[in-house]
């Protein structure tokens, strides 16, 4: 006799979930909830979009992950973990950008969007005992719009970031 189980689990929810292109390049795009501790240095990670880790990892790595979801950003300056998904580690090698928040990157990028590094800030300090840095990209978020998304390793906005490098230079 043919006994039919109905199968329940027949809509299988997959854990990666193949993210649409089509979400644009809206910048308030929440970024995933929750933290998690880095695998190396222990300190809290925020979660990442699997669109950022996808338009920043190398063509090599592109080819070889099949899903981008649920990676977690590091962002102490001195682990060299960037991103990192239970026991999987990408590193600078693995990404076609320079992580400017680790230590020793050159260039020191702050603003993935409207190219701003430590260097350059460091320069105008320097030169005129101020930098615009701030308030220029608060006026290009407004035009002509950020990517933070796709161009910045955090995948979020930069602005804290910029304030933290300024008080930093300024200081040191
Ligand atoms: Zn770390």
């Amino acid at each position: 006799m043919f006994h039919f189980t109905p199968k329940k689990e027949e809509k299988k929810e997959s854990s990666c979930s193949t993210q649409t292109e089509s979400d644009g390049d809206n910048c308030c795009t929440p970024q995933p909830k929750g933290k998690v501790a880095c695998p190396h240095c222990q300190e809290k990670a925020k979660g990442v979009l699997a669109k950022t880790v996808k338009a920043l990892v190398t063509e090599k790595l592109k080819s070889k992950l099949s899903c981008f979801d649920g990676f977690y950003y590091c962002k102490t300056s001195t682990c060299k973990v960037v991103y990192f998904r239970n026991d999987e580690i990408l590193t600078q090698a693995d990404l076609s950008v320079v992580v400017g928040l680790k230590e020793g990157a050159t260039p020191a990028t702050v603003c993935y969007c409207f190219e701003w590094s430590k260097e350059k800030i460091r320069a105008q300090l320097q030169a005129k005992g101020e930098t615009n840095a701030l308030e220029d990209i608060k006026a290009k978020m407004e035009n002509p719009g950020c990517s933070c998304e796709v161009l910045n390793p955090s995948g979020g906005c930069c602005l804290g970031d910029v304030a933290k490098a300024i008080k930093e230079i300024k200081t040191s």
